[in-house]
């Protein structure tokens, strides 16, 4: 097992994560299901203030908490202006407390990255790029319907550099459609030459209502191949090793002492705070989500705001439902986002964390694992196998609670 600043330690129950959902983009990728739009940038005037207005509501609750992270994701946060940008992380660092090393990510598109703009977004403090660069092959970009091209993104990585940012993920994707491994490959050693601190991998997916759905489902396009995209990973953890790149989750790999701090939040169950159409939450002991339709998501925000105004309460309204998830529901999302990290489930910390052995909790499905080979155990720690990396959906399925009856209330 590595020894990798993954594994937990004691839990901070002040800290906080803050993500910023930025939902606008010049165009739909293909393959693209996240809460992002083309097509709405008449909204953005809109957008921002509503941004600060959120983040205003929600700071009193925020009082005891330290922020250690913020991650502006969409979208295309790399479209917002540096006069939005600056205004909104104004507002943040005026209503929230920083750590003094707090991570700032932006999330960035090649297409569109200038110079100025990078200067102007790391002037700001933003002091992570993750870049979405996805292939290093033109005809793939096209299937992926991404608008950049190869060239587009050894420039946009030059110029990141060029302005300070000494902090950079690059995702990809593999398992592409028709994609053989030999492709796969000289996507991934170009990418390594650009020598990133970070990278996200992940394995082609075709999401329902994507524009690569219906292609799929037309018969213009073949499905998949499961049997590659096990090949490609396999190879992929190997060839990222010798690189130097540690794996610390199913789809990431870093530098030592760069694994994505916001991210590690999620998947140690910690607690996080959503801002923006879409942004989900998990806050004082809540779930809950915004509306995802921007527009509505405004007018929702305002609302909020204005009714704090007349009565003078400093509570935040919700902006969308909630739920209490109940405790069942609860361990089981632990011990489903911890075994995504290669260091697996630190059993001190979760006993620290839940008050409870997962040991004993969840013996029969982690015994059922262990006895086919997708799971390992030993006094420290509980963790998915090579194979169980693979299979992971099969054993994660096993630890979710059986379905309740009564439907969970919503706060008011
Ligand atoms: S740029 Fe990212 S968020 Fe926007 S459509 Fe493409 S994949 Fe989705």
């Amino acid at each position: 097992m590595t020894e990798h600043p993954t594994t937990p330690s004691a839990v901070d129950s002040h800290a906080l994560a803050l993500y910023v959902h930025i939902p606008f983009c010049t165009a739909k990728c293909g393959y693209c299901d996240f809460n992002s739009y083309e097509g709405l940038e008449h909204l953005v005037p809109e957008y921002t203030p509503a941004l600060r207005r959120e983040a205003a509501l929600w700071a009193p609750a925020a009082r005891d908490f330290h922020v250690r992270s913020v991650f502006f994701g969409g979208g295309t946060p790399s479209l917002t202006s540096l006069d939005d940008l600056a205004a909104i992380i104004a507002t943040l660092r005026e209503q929230y407390e920083f750590d003094a090393d707090a991570e700032w990510t932006l999330e960035a598109n090649p297409t569109e990255l200038t110079r100025e703009h990078l200067a102007g977004m790391r002037a700001l403090g933003i002091n992570r790029l993750s870049m979405g660069v996805q292939s290093m092959h033109d005809d793939e970009l096209t299937l992926l319907e991404r608008l950049h091209s190869p060239e587009r993104v050894v420039a946009a990585v030059a110029d990141a550099r060029a302005a300070g940012f000494d902090n950079m993920n690059l995702d990809l994707i593999f398992g592409l459609i028709g994609q053989p491994l030999e492709r796969w490959q000289e996507t991934l050693e170009r990418v390594i030459a650009f020598e990133p601190e970070h990278l996200s991998c992940y394995a082609l997916t075709v999401e329902p209502g994507t524009s690569l759905f219906y292609r799929v489902q037309k018969g213009l396009l073949a499905e998949p191949d499961p049997d590659v995209a096990a090949d490609q990973y396999e190879w992929t953890r190997v060839r990222l090793a010798e690189a130097g790149y540690a794996q610390y989750e199913i789809s990431n790999w870093s530098k030592p002492g760069r694994a994505c701090r916001h991210n590690l939040t999620y998947w140690r169950a910690e607690p996080y705070l959503g801002l923006g159409a879409g942004a989900h939450s998990f806050f004082i002991g809540r779930r809950f989500a915004n509306i995802d339709a921007p527009n509505r998501y405004v007018e929702a925000v305002n609302e909020a705001f204005e009714a704090r105004a007349a009565s003078g309460t400093t509570a935040m309204r919700q902006i969308a439902g909630g739920e209490v998830p109940d405790r069942d529901t609860l361990l089981a999302d632990a011990m489903i986002l911890g075994l995504r990290l290669i260091d697996g489930i630190d059993i001190a910390g979760f006993r620290a964390q839940w008050d409870c052995d997962p040991r004993t909790t969840f013996a029969d499905a982690l015994a059922r694992h262990e006895r086919i080979g997708l799971i390992a155990s030993d006094d420290r720690h509980i963790r998915l196998t090579d194979r169980g990396l693979l299979l992971a959906n099969e054993v994660f399925v096993d630890l979710l609670p059986e379905p309740v009856a009564d439907p969970v209330p919503t706060p008011d």
